[in-house]
């Protein structure tokens, strides 16, 4: 069994619009945009990196926005929904705000006796805002939503699939562990990891997802550094997995993996971080791009990004 990994490092998503996208994420959810940059694998299609203050891991929520994309059919074999952690007592405030901004999906939960706010994101994207008592993260504030209530980061991702048992000894294999099943829901944590440790496996019979804006594109675990990358990525090789290479994208390194489940896994280093490029009160800002695409620059600015106004 691993050791390294630590819980999430981000969580990848698709979208249809880039402003949408972003004015639902700084100003209606009041995270901060940590980074915009491209996708480094298609460089036409933006990147978008919404955090805490420096984008810790754990924290990150990432977009692929394709203008126009048409929207993914929820089904199995994706990560259905992302649970965002909130203060002991936030929901009521988040609800009203939420209504305020005629934000579609809402629903009272409960779940492993954790209350929750289900909602959904712009383009029909399955979140949660789940109340967490001793969460110690620091929040990022603005946009109206104050440290008493604001966004900690990731508490959760709940992955649905028609059979939970490989992806479960998988997640068992990468350092998780079965905390309790109720219902058709397994869920695992990593003890001592970071905040954002908890995985839920939902089991349902149902056709497997068409991926789309709204649909989760891959789940990033996090790793202090590239050495214990390179040991996670040999231990995952040697059971019989097919994982990339290690490939660099700037703020961390990558390594990916698809699971049986079906699901598309990255495991991502902590190191270097969002500020390589820009400084910490600056970031998100200026649009970053990776070297090899900086002689884009020009191209992409007037014929393929759309322009986001802050
Ligand atoms: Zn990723």
């Amino acid at each position: 069994m691993l050791t390294q990994i630590k819980g999430l490092h981000h969580v990848t998503s698709m979208a249809s619009g880039a402003q949408s996208n972003n004015d639902f994420f700084t100003k209606v959810l009041g995270l901060r945009r940590v980074k915009k940059t491209v996708n480094f694998d298609a460089p036409d299609v933006y990147h978008l990196y919404y955090g805490d203050e420096t984008g810790t891991p754990g924290t990150v929520m990432t977009y692929f926005p394709f203008p126009r994309a048409a929207r993914g059919r929820p089904g199995t074999g994706e990560v259905a929904t992302t649970a965002f952690s909130v203060p002991l007592g936030a929901l009521p405030w988040w609800k009203e705000r939420l209504t305020t901004f005629d934000v579609k999906g809402l629903k009272d939960e409960t779940r492993f006796g954790e209350t929750r706010l289900g909602f959904d994101g712009p383009d029909g994207d399955s979140f949660a805002l789940v109340e967490t008592d001793g969460d110690a993260r620091t929040p990022w504030t603005g946009n109206g939503v104050s440290a008493d209530v604001a966004i900690r980061g990731f508490q959760s991702t709940d992955m649905r699939l028609r059979d939970v048992g490989a992806s479960s000894e998988l997640l068992r294999f990468m350092g998780y562990e079965t905390l309790e099943t109720r219902d058709n829901v397994t869920r695992l944590h990593i003890p001592g990891g970071n905040a954002a440790n908890v995985i839920d496996l939902t089991q349902v019979s149902a056709p497997p997802a068409a991926q789309g804006a709204g649909s989760v594109h891959h789940v990033a675990f996090a790793v202090e550094d590239r050495a214990r990358q390179l040991e996670v990525r040999k231990a995952l090789m040697d059971t019989g997995y097919q994982v990339t290479p290690v490939i660099d994208r700037d703020y961390f390194w990558a390594i990916y993996f698809r699971t049986p489940g079906g699901v598309l896994f990255e495991v991502a280093t902590n190191e270097p971080g969002f500020d390589r490029d820009e400084d910490t009160a600056h970031l998100g800002q200026a649009l970053k791009l990776p070297t090899q695409h900086e002689h884009l620059r020009d191209q992409l600015v007037s014929r393929y990004l759309e322009r986001i106004h802050d």
